[in-house]
């Protein structure tokens, strides 16, 4: 498929006339064609009034038409075929395998979400009927719906050029809701988004939707990108990156006239704590299950095994050289973007550089300057507390292993870390006991907790939480990832005694949708 470089308003092609994007092999540095040309503040100006003139008409299509849309965007995205996963190769560095099933993650997340959209649950509809004869006064009559927030602005992130970019989880939870969604594509995948972009435009026609449902703007600065955010006809938006990135946006999001939320994903270092009894007994299995997960996509996912905690002990010191070993034997692997691969090298030298770390092991060298190698560092509980840089995020195939005086003082260390997406712990039965008082600590710190795993592996269902209180997410009451991520992006509206003719389909009292509804406070399942 021929790419244009062009941007995406509403259905037309429009060449963008503010400078030029070009994307880079990650492989070799090596800039690509075709340029894709930067928005103007016209051009994004016209994809939010669009945007805006498409929300009421958009959120009021029915169940069924939303859907059928969702599905539509997956299998569009499927009819692209190979050069889709040709393009993000070179674009990312990421393999084809990992690609591949990227790729089938996205269409999964469009088909979980047309799903729910089916199902209605997430209307969460609840009428308290008027009671007219109620003394001392007659009770109202009182229904509340969720309706979509309005327009979303979607930053694409790097990491998942496909799975969390144009047609990504944000996309899709927003979608969903009955939010337009204007994408900013990520400067490091412009051909990808734009493919991706394209089905979802496609999409939108074959659906008949109002034109504004969906918009793609590319950024030659930091212009557009901020200028979505400040829009006044934007209503949220969702965002996976740097911390830097993901604070700036939360700030000229909160100080607009209207501020909105900003759910953006930002950094984690997911702590792994092995406790006593299985440190000793699988020393070995776990070292190499971690070094598996710490390498993984060169490391570069958002729930990274980037810290380990353990007593100081002779298992340590075996769980340590086995972890060495492991990781000598890993490749050196391409980064997402020269940019992510310098901050990648620059902060492990810093690490490895700091009075208070030892190198444990580094993995094979890099073949090329594009290429990572992997990286185990070793601390002190004491150096880890007083140093804020150990605590930070390497992004890419780096970890920290901290050896702790006692299980009291890694506990302490929970309780003075920032907030986290993962907390995993290693244990055996013997464990449980110690276990069962680190739970609360975790709870407060992390937004999932998993037990003998590595967070890497995300599943997409109904009862995945992957956000976390701040630094790991903007808003630890959400999640970007499974289908509560649809939440950010409603607000609750009642309807206090409409006649059944003016009432949304939702609250009329036949109950045209089929809705499960909470009638009275008890759930009412559809006939
Ligand atoms: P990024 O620099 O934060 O960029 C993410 C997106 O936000 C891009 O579209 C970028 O625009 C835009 N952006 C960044 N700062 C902005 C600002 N001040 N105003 C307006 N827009 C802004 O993240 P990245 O490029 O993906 O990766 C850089 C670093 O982020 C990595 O080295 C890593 O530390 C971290 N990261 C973390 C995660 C995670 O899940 N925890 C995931 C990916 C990256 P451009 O496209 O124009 O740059």
């Amino acid at each position: 498929m021929q790419l244009t470089g062009n941007l995406l308003i509403g259905q037309q092609s429009v060449a963008g006339s503010n400078g030029t994007i070009h994307a880079v092999n990650a492989s070799t540095g090596a800039a690509i064609e075709p340029a894709f040309g930067g928005a103007t503040l016209a051009d994004l100006d016209s994809a939010c009034a669009l945007a805006w003139a498409a929300f009421d008409s958009y959120r009021e299509t029915s169940p069924e038409v939303r859907a059928k849309f969702l599905e539509t965007i997956a299998q569009n995205i499927l009819d692209i075929g190979d050069d889709l996963v040709e393009r993000c190769m070179v674009e990312s560095g990421l393999p084809r395998g990992r690609l591949e099933g990227e790729r089938g993650r996205t269409v999964g997340q469009l088909r979980m979400f047309a799903d729910v959209v089916r199902n209605g649950d997430y209307i969460g509809a609840r009428i308290d009927p008027a009671q007219p004869e109620r003394k001392p006064l007659p009770r109202v009559d009182l229904r509340l719906r969720h309706i979509g927030v309005g327009p979303v602005a979607v930053f694409g992130a790097s990491n998942f050029p496909l799975a969390f970019s144009v047609a990504g989880g944000d996309t899709a939870s927003a979608l969903a809701a009955g939010c337009p969604v204007i994408v900013k594509a990520h400067s490091a995948h412009p051909g990808t988004s734009e493919l991706v972009g394209r089905a979802v435009q496609k999409a939108v026609k074959d659906c008949g939707l109002p034109e504004g449902t969906f918009s793609l703007l590319f950024d030659s600065g930091r212009d557009i990108g901020q200028g979505l955010v400040k829009d006044h006809r934007i209503k949220a938006a969702g965002f996976t990156g740097s911390r830097g990135g993901g604070t700036a946006l939360m700030k000229l999001a909160a100080g607009r006239p209207e501020p909105i939320p900003v759910y953006a994903e930002m950094s984690s270092i997911n702590p792994v704590l092995l406790f006593p009894g299985a440190l000793g007994n699988r020393t070995e299995g776990i070292a190499k299950a971690f070094v598996q997960s710490l390498v993984l996509g060169a490391g570069q996912f958002c729930t990274n095994p980037g810290l380990v905690l353990a007593v100081d002990s002779p298992d340590l010191d075996r769980f340590i050289e086995a972890a060495s070993s492991a990781l000598k034997e890993t490749a050196a692997q391409t980064m997402l973007t020269p940019g992510i691969h310098k901050a990648y090298e620059a902060a492990v030298e810093k690490a490895g550089s700091h009075a208070d770390v030892k190198t444990a092991a580094r993995g094979a060298e890099a073949r090329d300057d594009h290429q990572a190698q992997s990286a185990l560092f070793a601390t002190t509980a004491e150096a880890f507390r007083n140093n804020q840089q150990l605590q930070e995020e390497i992004f890419g195939a780096s970890a920290l292993v901290v050896r702790c005086p006692d299980l009291a003082s890694m506990l302490e260390l929970i309780e003075s870390m920032e907030g986290q997406l993962t907390a995993a712990l290693h244990i055996d039965d013997s464990d449980h006991a110690e276990a069962r008082r680190f739970l609360p600590a975790l709870e407060r710190r992390a937004g999932r907790i998993l037990v003998n795993g590595f967070g890497t592996g995300i599943e997409v269902g109904h009862a995945m939480v992957h956000g976390g209180p701040f630094p790991s997410t903007a808003d630890g009451r959400s999640t970007s990832v499974g289908s509560l991520a649809i939440e950010r992006f409603l607000r609750p509206v009642s309807y206090q005694d409409l006649p059944d003719a003016l009432l949304p389909d939702a609250l009329k009292a036949g109950n045209p949708l089929g809705l499960n509804r909470r009638i009275n406070g008890k759930v009412q399942l559809a006939e």
